[in-house]
């Protein structure tokens, strides 16, 4: 399917990287309808139309299937229902498949052991029952997550001993979770990786990424020795992987450099806070990329534009010295037009050396 420039696209959520999207799409030509149950968002003023409806209003789904050409997404957490209403109108990129695993850690988890690739020691759980059972197997120390809609961070607990269980699960509320073995790793990194329908891919250089109580802090590339030495396994398992689903678009996948080689963590089957570097350290950005992959445009060149790319994340206050930032004039500012909140990301910065 080609969509050419002049349609357009629809896109499931507002946050920065609906704007970010947005923004490609209208270099491309495209224009842009957002689709969020909230009234405005950061993608408001990049976008021409959106449509404030809950993802179970099948009414207001079936106008947006009806007024877009093709729907994409900027959150994987997309309602199953919703899908299932929109997959029957327009075309939805990246597919369904690639959405019912990516939101599951335990589906994307098995999936990457069943293509070969390592992930830590996990057990699924859905009672304090089965939290005593998987910690007395898994050990100390582990980390307790829920099953879906974590991010950042947020929904993790860690455990040093078994007195921390019952709290542990009361602060997860009881939701279906994964208790992850603890994995000692010498640095992060993640696989940009954008898979066109007829099988092509485009893959950026891996960056090593730090990230501070769970939120990332920084993206880098080129990544340290102890990354590159293991990028090129990353990134077949991350093809393996974009191929099992049928992907199309931006899959990104999360992983320690560890001694013994690469252990996946998670994947999200979109653009990715750890390739924003690539709107100005690539000669297309992630978000191009994406946009070019769902409208059936090839892929665009995905070399460093630099020889060393640094990306920041302005959490909460950081946004606000954003006049210390613009005076260095080679420091590439962005940011997403959002209140300032504690631990908030609020934008990013990018320098090209
Ligand atoms: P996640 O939401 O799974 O990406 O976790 C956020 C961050 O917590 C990761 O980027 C790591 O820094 C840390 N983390 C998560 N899982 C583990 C693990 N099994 N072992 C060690 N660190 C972890």
């Amino acid at each position: 399917m080609i969509l050419p420039p002049g349609s357009t696209i629809g896109i499931l959520g507002g946050g920065q990287l609906g704007r970010m999207l947005a923004i490609a799409a209208a270099q491309l030509g495209y224009r842009s309808h957002i689709y969020a149950p909230e009234a405005s968002g950061p993608a408001t003023e990049v976008s021409a139309e959106w449509t404030k409806a809950g993802y179970d209003d099948a009414d207001a789904l079936a106008r947006f299937a009806q007024a877009v050409g093709v729907v994409t997404y900027e959150f994987e957490n997309v309602p199953p229902a919703a899908l299932d209403r929109l997959e029957t109108l327009v075309p939805i990129r990246p597919g369904k498949r690639s959405l019912e695993i990516s939101r599951v850690r335990e589906r994307e988890k098995s999936l990457v052991r069943d293509l070969g690739g390592r992930t830590a020691p996990f057990r699924a759980v859905q009672s304090l029952d089965e939290l005593r059972d998987a910690f007395a197997e898994i050990g100390t120390p582990s980390i307790l997550k829920t099953s879906s809609l974590g991010y950042d961070g947020k929904g993790q607990v860690r455990l040093h001993d078994a007195s921390g269980l019952e709290s542990a699960w009361e602060a997860v509320r009881g939701a279906p979770c994964v208790l992850e073995g603890f994995v000692s790793f010498d640095a992060e990194f993640s696989v940009l990786l954008c898979r066109a329908e007829s099988g092509e891919t485009a893959v950026w250089d891996t960056p090593e990424n730090v990230h501070t109580h769970g939120i990332l802090d920084t993206s880098t590339v080129p990544a340290r020795a102890a990354v590159l030495a293991q990028a090129e396994e990353a990134i077949a398992l991350a093809r393996r992987v974009a191929d099992a689903l049928d992907h199309i678009g931006l899959l990104t996948c999360e992983f320690f450099a560890c001694s013994d080689g690469p252990v996946f963590n998670e994947m999200a089957p979109r653009v990715h806070n750890s390739g924003h570097w690539t709107i100005e350290g690539a000669v297309t950005s992630q978000f191009e990329n994406h946009i070019r992959a769902v409208c059936g445009l090839p892929m665009g060149a995905t070399a460093r534009t630099g020889a060393r790319i640094e990306m920041h994340n302005l959490i909460g206050e950081d946004a606000n010295s954003w006049a210390a930032i613009l005076a260095d004039p080679t420091a590439k500012l962005h940011l997403y037009g959002k209140h300032v909140r504690p631990g908030r990301k609020m934008g990013h910065v990018t320098r090209i050396f």
